[in-house]
């Protein structure tokens, strides 16, 4: 049973996810959940080991193995692996070039699926990530898919310094066999190119309510 409401954002990397859903997050009151972290940690995690991320059976034997953490600090998801926050070392170099092959192995989806649909238990969430509105959460009315020209979205990434291939994760991430990244049915495209972090809030509050998301202003009004 559905208990809470869940607002699905996926889309390709830099597409201003994680910007969006913090804000809104903030805006609404809502649980910010960042999925991505989650196939991150493990990835740092499977690296850690000396497991090779394109040994499917390997890469499972060590999930097996792992305990993971998913909290809630403020407003946002935490993560921890056998007790450990991987911290910055989630956005190296390494893990942002082996996440896409170990978020392709259906048994690490499942794992984290179920672990991501725990946190609607909690209170209403945002979540980002690639199949959000797709597998996770597929009933929930409120989705947005978000985009930006791909030399946008490099440009941002190069901004913060961070070493990423981008159009490499999107290939990989579109193309694997089990959740691929793709619009979800229902879902409204946002193309977030010539956005500013502003108006990009603005647009994603109107698809909400066209989408019959009430804002807790409005249901306090309606009271
Ligand atoms: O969102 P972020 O760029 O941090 O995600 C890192 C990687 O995790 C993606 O490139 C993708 O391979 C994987 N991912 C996924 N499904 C999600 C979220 C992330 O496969 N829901």
């Amino acid at each position: 049973m559905i208990l809470h409401r869940a607002i699905a954002i996926d889309g390709p990397a830099a597409s201003g996810k994680s910007t969006l859903a913090r804000l809104l997050s903030r805006r609404l009151n809502l649980i910010m959940v960042n999925s991505g972290a989650m196939y991150r940690a493990v990835t740092w995690k499977v690296l850690q080991l000396g497991v090779d991320p394109a040994d499917r059976l390997a890469v499972v034997q060590a999930l097996s193995k792992m305990e993971i953490g998913c909290g809630i600090d403020g407003f946002e998801s935490t993560i921890t692996i056998d007790g450990i926050d991987p911290g910055d070392e989630l956005r190296s170099e390494e893990v942002n070039s082996n996440v896409s092959a170990v978020s392709a192995v259906p048994e690490v989806r499942e794992c984290l699926v179920s672990l991501q649909r725990d946190y609607l238990k909690r209170g209403d969430v945002v979540m980002e990530g690639r199949d959000i509105g797709t597998v996770v959460f597929p009933e929930t009315p409120y989705k947005i898919y978000m985009d930006a020209d791909p030399q946008v979205r490099s440009a941002r990434r190069e901004e913060t310094g961070e070493v990423d291939s981008v159009a490499a994760r999107d290939k990989a991430d579109s193309g694997r066999a089990t959740a691929p990244l793709k619009i979800a049915d229902g879902a409204a495209v946002l193309d977030t190119s010539g956005h500013t972090i502003e108006t990009g809030v603005i647009a994603a509050l109107e698809i909400l309510k066209k989408q019959g998301f009430i804002m807790a202003d409005e249901a306090s009004a309606e009271a």
